[in-house]
């Protein structure tokens, strides 16, 4: 066995309207992939990143994968790794490493025929998800729709909006869109994610007014997650759970996090930190200190290997994501009763990528 191609792409595709967090804005989302073919097999991967990771993909990482044996990627993964040390291996050659990951273990699961998770061993048969999305451009309209999918069409039992408007700066607008998703939503779980846009005596302020009057259970981002005390000192002064993660791009950052006792639930995202294969291990390191794992983003990507640990909390359904999934993938997952539920009749990850309809998006 051995890898005789190795293909990068990348896409920009519009978001369905103006999309804007605590800290940044956005109009369009960069879905990097790579297919990775040995004989009559190929495996996928992707990230969601800049066109230059397919780039650095292309140009630092497929000789080491080109005649490589599939069934060794965790020898590969290090191998990617190494080779990325000059280049600086958080942000894009982490993303870029995470999508050649997936696309080495969807090949090897491909070649023996099995789901993602039969390959990993499963713990459970669905996966919990929380609808996460209501950002900070949307009128009230627009959240009221959102939030009512999700809870009351998709049966989904918690959600997540976005907070810290302007950098903190609207403070009031935050509140009231928090008063109004607690009304949209009804019993469901309520959840905030600041995106890093508060300071410390700020975020512990709204941290208390939230619980008073939303019953808010999840604090996202509350400071910059590079604010590990800060993290650490909101977690200690309220009953919200405290959660970060989204920019580890390798382990030893996330055991940074967890052993200043600055979260009470990891966010990995396999298509940063590294695939797979150190997505599990951020799961060891993580249930080694009695907390939970959440899979940031990319759901279809998370369902199988999540299925895989004992520590899971849910994965984040988010919506850009969830729509690209759906209209640019063969075999997108759809929620069902609040969870996701791996395909088991289908190997590897069960995606594929509708070329026709991603081909007007291409940009490298
Ligand atoms: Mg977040």
């Amino acid at each position: 066995m051995a890898i005789d191609s190795v293909q990068w792409s990348a896409y920009r595709i519009p978001t369905d309207r103006p999309e804007a967090d605590g800290t940044l804005t956005w109009d369009s989302t960069t879905l990097v992939a790579v297919s990775v073919r040995d004989g009559g097999v190929t495996g996928l991967g992707w990230t969601y990143a800049a066109a230059a990771a397919a780039s650095l993909g292309a140009e630092e990482l497929s000789p080491i994968l080109l005649d490589a044996d599939p069934a060794t990627t965790p020898r590969l993964n290090e191998a990617m790794v190494r080779a990325c040390r000059n280049l600086g291996r958080p942000g894009l050659a982490a993303a870029a490493i995470s999508a050649a990951d997936i696309a080495l273990w969807d090949l090897r699961s491909r070649q023996l025929d099995l789901p993602l998770v039969d390959l990993f061993g499963r713990y459970r048969d669905d996966v919990p998800i929380y609808g996460s999305g209501g950002f900070t451009t949307y009128d009230d309209a627009t959240t009221t729709e959102q939030l009512d999918k999700w809870v009351n069409e998709w049966d989904i039992p918690r959600v997540k909006i976005k907070i810290g408007e302007s950098w903190g700066g609207q403070t009031k607008r935050d509140l009231a869109r928090i008063d109004l998703a607690r009304r949209v939503i009804g019993d469901a779980e309520l959840y905030v994610d600041a995106n890093g846009a508060y300071g410390r005596k700020q975020a512990r302020r709204l941290a208390a007014e939230m619980v008073d009057r939303a019953d808010v259970r999840w604090f996202e981002e509350p400071v910059s997650s590079d604010d590990l005390e800060g993290l650490a000192d909101v977690r200690a002064s309220s009953t919200l759970d405290v959660a970060a993660g989204e920019y580890g791009y390798t382990l030893g950052y996330f055991a940074r996090m967890v052993g200043a006792g600055s979260v009470d639930c990891v966010q990995a995202d396999v298509t940063r930190c590294g695939g797979f294969t150190v997505w599990r291990r951020v799961a060891d390191v993580v249930d080694a200190h009695h907390l939970q794992i959440s899979g940031h983003c990319a759901p279809n990507l998370h369902a199988h290997v999540a299925a895989s640990v004992p520590n899971l909390r849910h994965v984040e359904y988010f919506h850009d994501h969830h729509r690209i999934e759906t209209a640019f993938f063969e075999g997108a997952l759809s929620p069902q009763g609040g969870a996701l539920v791996p395909d088991r009749g289908r190997s590897g990850h069960g995606m594929s990528l509708d070329e026709a309809s991603l081909a007007a998006h291409r940009v490298g």
